[in-house]
């Protein structure tokens, strides 16, 4: 069985890795448009139920996530100068780029094709993997070919009025934090970026 995989992010690349191990005589190519270390400087965060996935769909990744990214078992949120702790939430944070490289690593060890600074021509992905048994679009939540073949999809966007910051900070922190600055609805989560060591607690 041949797949191309159009987009190289968490999600094609997660999909490789567990159809790869699934089905270890396929071939499998991972088109991508940016460099492999390539980032847009934001974090990831996991929770623990999230986490117990990973482990179950691919221990390797799990343990190298849990080993690299920063964990917190606590949520903060600071509204109006007061800070509230909720214990016993498990999360893992890290850089968007961390994740991307753990992925890629493992892709590597199973036997997928990475090929970066490859942009798929979105109005013919059909004529270019001709050969291919499954095309795979993962191109994130701006897919044009998403967006071409919306109605035999069943695909449908609604726009809310929600208003959602994520923020990088090299300063430590010791829980998952959630902050209010002004007297507002609006809430924002401060991330670790690109600083494992820093953001690590302890
Ligand atoms: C600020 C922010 C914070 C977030 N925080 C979290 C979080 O904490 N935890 C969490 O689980 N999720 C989080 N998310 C959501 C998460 O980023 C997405 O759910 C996830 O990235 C989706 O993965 P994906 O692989 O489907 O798409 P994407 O991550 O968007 O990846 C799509 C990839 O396809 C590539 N691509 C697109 N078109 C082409 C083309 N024509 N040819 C080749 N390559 C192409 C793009 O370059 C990109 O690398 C966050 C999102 C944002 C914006």
């Amino acid at each position: 069985m041949k797949i191309a995989v159009i987009g190289g992010g968490p999600g094609g690349l997660y999909f490789a890795l567990l159809t790869k191990k699934r089905m270890p005589n396929c071939t499998i190519d991972v088109y991508e448009q940016n460099r492999a270390d390539d980032t847009f400087g934001f974090g990831v965060v996991f929770s623990d139920e999230t986490l117990d996935e990973f482990l179950s769909a691919d221990p390797e990744s799990y343990e190298q996530v849990r080993a690299n990214f920063a964990y917190w078992t606590d949520i903060a949120i600071e509204h109006r100068g007061e800070r509230t702790l909720v214990g016993g939430n498990g999360f893992a944070g890290c850089s968007r780029v961390a994740l991307l490289n753990l992925l890629q690593e493992r892709c590597h060890a199973v036997g997928v094709h990475l090929h970066f600074e490859t942009t798929i021509d979105a109005d013919a992905p059909e004529a270019r993997f001709a050969d291919c048994d499954l095309i795979l679009v993962a191109q994130g939540v701006n897919s044009p070919v998403r967006a071409k073949y919306a109605d035999a999809f069943g695909a449908r966007v609604i726009e809310q009025r929600n208003k959602f910051a994520w923020l990088g900070s090299t300063r430590p922190l010791d829980a998952f934090t959630f902050f209010s600055p002004a007297p507002t609805r609006d809430i924002s989560a401060p991330t670790p970026i690109n600083t494992r060591k820093a953001i690590r607690p302890g």
